[in-house]
């Protein structure tokens, strides 16, 4: 009876929508001007298009959700990254490095109709050496007089060149199928082989918040792990750190111990770092500079962390170095500046003393607990009945909209599904979403709540 109004494969469908895992991701690297912008434009559909590229004005954002074929993906755009003094083969080296590492394959463009540059080259050794599946993307070919552009390409050595136009469109589609045929269903690095190994951490934080003082500190307490531990892949940047007893593995920590002297890309690059980081992970410790003023820079850390779903710790750090006025203040800011987070746990740490580091490793179990947990139907049905009962929907034009049954889609993050009578309210759903928190402890985690409402 609950049901009213639904059939099951109404019901599936939204539970499989929402119940998705992680995604796999898909990185467009390629030198500068070959087409990568306009190429990640068609394929996201032009919906989140970046118009806006000053040079200098970094973009805050470097992963993008796309679909093709109806299947999901995250992509990874390059195209923010400015040159640097170090010159362009350095330079787009360096960008191909980092997103190619964060992938779980690579979409490489390169301009047909001026063929394979030192650069190309010099990419598709990094691309050989990652041993990532790769697509070729052979891009300016607008017209079938192209093609013979396209077909010298095969002398990289990457399999078949994809004639594309990204401009026009023409060819995407053959390529995005060769794409879905490259990309892993799940994200290899999140949860493919890594289930039962130790859990993943990315320690982030804007430059200078202290994350390698953290990392060195936890480290040396605790001594480095440096054997393989059985079952996992060991990747070179990530680290095996033993906490509490139990082993952790910081993932992505050569882009926190590295430091790389770029001048212009500096701040995408740390974007690039942030989001491959939390990609990897299961949790996201957010180290933040409690002596300085909370910056946009931490919120949009934050946001980051919490759109990919990951468990979330707030570390607060340099607490020496905070007198009485200082933690007043920090406490006002902590409640405008992070009310996103505020479900998150919270340390106030030094990573110069090495104070509260022994509360770091509970408040990350906390928080993985939330991210993993389940609430069976029945009790969540009996919690909104009791909810709706109590505090109904407001009534607009005249009908009363109701939450008939939900259910949990999935976990990690938790994900609900509401099915209602009539258009949910953004705050009606804000204000199940508290109660949910309140009623079920899912702390250090953020929720999906999606509603499917009743034709
Ligand atoms: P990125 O630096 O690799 O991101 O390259 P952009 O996407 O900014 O493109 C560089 C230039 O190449 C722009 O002027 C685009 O309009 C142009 N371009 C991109 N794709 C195509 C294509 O398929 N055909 C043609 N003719 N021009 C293209
Ligand atoms: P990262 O860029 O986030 O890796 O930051 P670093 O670990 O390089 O730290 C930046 C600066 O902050 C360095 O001068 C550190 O010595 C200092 N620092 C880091 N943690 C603390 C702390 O807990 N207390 C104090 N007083 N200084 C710290």
């Amino acid at each position: 009876a609950a049901e009213e109004g639904f059939d099951i494969e109404d019901v599936e469908g939204a539970i499989g929508e929402a119940g998705h895992g992680p995604l796999p991701v898909l990185a467009v690297v390629g030198r500068p001007n070959v087409g990568k912008s306009t190429l990640v434009n068609r394929i996201i559909g032009r919906r989140e298009a970046v118009v806006e590229d000053k040079p200098g004005v970094t973009r805050d954002r470097v992963t993008y959700e796309a679909e093709w074929a109806g299947r999901r993906f995250k992509l990874v755009d390059t195209g923010g990254w400015e040159q640097d003094v170090l010159g362009i083969d350095a330079s787009v080296a360096a960008q191909a490095e980092y997103a190619i590492d964060a992938a779980d394959a690579v979409v490489f463009v390169v301009d047909a109709k001026v063929g394979a540059t030192d650069t190309d080259e010099a990419v598709v050794r990094l691309l050989r050496k990652a041993g990532k599946p790769v697509v070729l993307c052979a891009n300016k070919v607008d017209g079938l007089s192209g093609e013979a552009d396209a077909s010298y390409l095969w002398a990289l050595g990457l399999g078949e060149p994809h004639p594309v136009s990204a401009l026009h469109g023409r060819g995407t589609g053959d390529m995005l199928d060769a794409v879905l045929e490259a990309l892993p269903e799940a994200p290899a690095q999140t949860f493919g082989t890594a289930v039962g190994g130790p859990r993943r951490i990315a320690l982030i934080g804007r430059p200078n918040v202290g994350k390698s003082s953290l990392l060195n500190k936890v480290a040396n307490e605790d001594r480095v792990v440096v054997n393989e531990v059985a079952g996992t892949t060991r990747d070179p940047v990530d680290e095996l750190i033993e906490l509490g007893g139990v082993t952790w593995k910081f993932v992505d920590t050569a882009g926190i111990r590295k430091r790389v002297h770029l001048q212009q890309g500096a701040d995408y690059y740390a974007s690039l770092r942030t989001a491959a980081a939390v990609e990897k992970a299961e949790v996201a410790v957010v180290l933040i500079d409690a002596s300085e003023t909370i910056s946009v820079q931490d919120q949009r850390i934050v946001t980051m962390a919490v759109e990919a779903g990951r468990a979330i710790v707030l570390a607060f750090n340099k607490w020496d170095t905070l007198d009485e006025e200082r933690r007043y203040y920090l406490e006002r800011e902590i409640d405008t500046e992070l009310a996103q987070v505020s479900w998150a746990p919270r340390v106030n740490v030094s990573a110069r003393t090495g104070r509260h580091m022994e509360k770091l490793v509970p408040a990350i179990e906390t928080a993985i607990e939330g991210w993993e947990s389940r609430v069976p139907t029945g009790r969540l049905n009996a919690f909104l009945g009791e909810l709706v009962a109590a505090h109904p929907h407001p009534v607009r034009g005249g009908k009363q909209p109701r939450i008939l049954f939900g259910t949990q889609a999935g976990t990690k993050p938790p994900r609900f599904v509401l099915f209602s009578s009539g258009f949910i309210e953004h705050g009606y759903r804000r204000f199940v979403e508290r109660r949910l928190r309140e009623e079920f402890s899912f702390e250090g985690t953020p929720i999906h709540i999606s509603v499917r409402v009743r034709e």
